[in-house]
């Protein structure tokens, strides 16, 4: 699981260009716990001028999360 800090590192890179599913899947995965985080990607995006460029909703459904926890167990195994 990424930390806050990892996030705010991966940050950059993931509106660089396309990372790896893992990647996405453990940004997102982390975005959708942590507020803090998803506000401070929203900034960037906005500071970036890319603002919906990404599909990152603000308020994830739950079979958003769902999908993407198994998804993350899928691999683990
Ligand atoms: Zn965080």
């Amino acid at each position: 699981m990424l930390t806050c800090k990892d996030v705010s590192d991966v940050a950059s890179d993931y509106m660089d260009g396309p990372t790896t599913l893992l990647q996405q899947i453990n940004f997102r995965l982390h975005l959708l716990m942590c507020v803090h985080c998803r506000r401070y990607f929203q900034q960037l995006k906005l500071a970036a001028g890319i603002a919906g460029k990404y599909e990152l909703p603000a308020e994830p459904s739950d079979d958003e999360t769902d999908a993407l926890i198994s998804k993350l167990n899928k691999q683990k195994t």
